[in-house]
């Protein structure tokens, strides 16, 4: 994420991770908040217990607790929804891209939060940064791609940091 006076994820530029979700067939956006609202309608009386968060906040529930979960379609076309981030394998849309490198030279710094940089899109942001000279902090649970670019690394959960950081 690079610091300028918008805020931005590699992921897109109006967005944060996992807010809003995509659908695969026509395109709609809904936010994450909205889809709450269709889980609760589909599944009134629906309830589970994790049983552990993975770093990347997936939780682990037993098959049992999901046999009967009805996941909400597009309400437009009936499509497949899914969180509108980039997943592993898949591309950055060339607007994305551009978004971010404009945002890039606006910046003093950058911060990589929650991301391995395993994906190479990403990592070619942090590279970018330090062919500009920015410093690079990273906050991740782990090692990531550009450790060795990085001014400041924390190993932490963002969850637990970020909201305390004061800019
Ligand atoms: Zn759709």
């Amino acid at each position: 994420m690079a610091l300028s006076k918008k805020s931005i994820s590699p992921v897109g530029p109006e967005s944060l991770f996992l807010h809003r979700v995509v659908c695969l067939s026509c395109g709609a956006q809904v936010s994450r908040e909205h889809l709450q609202e269709h889980f609760e309608a589909l599944n009134p009386t629906w309830t589970a217990e994790s049983h552990g968060v993975a770093p990347d906040g997936d939780v682990f529930l037993p098959e049992e607790q999901v046999r009967h979960f009805h996941v909400p379609s597009c309400s437009k076309c009936g499509g497949v929804l899914k969180p509108d981030v980039v997943f592993f394998g898949d591309n950055v849309c060339k607007e994305k891209v551009d978004f971010v490198y404009q945002r890039l030279e606006e910046s003093d710094a950058i911060l990589v939060a929650g991301s391995s940089l395993q994906v190479f899109s990403a990592y070619k942001f942090a590279l970018a940064a330090r062919d500009r000279k920015l410093p690079i902090a990273i906050v991740n649970i782990g090692p990531t791609r550009a450790d060795s670019l990085a001014s400041l690394k924390l190993n932490s959960r963002c969850g637990a940091l970020l909201p305390s950081i004061l800019l």
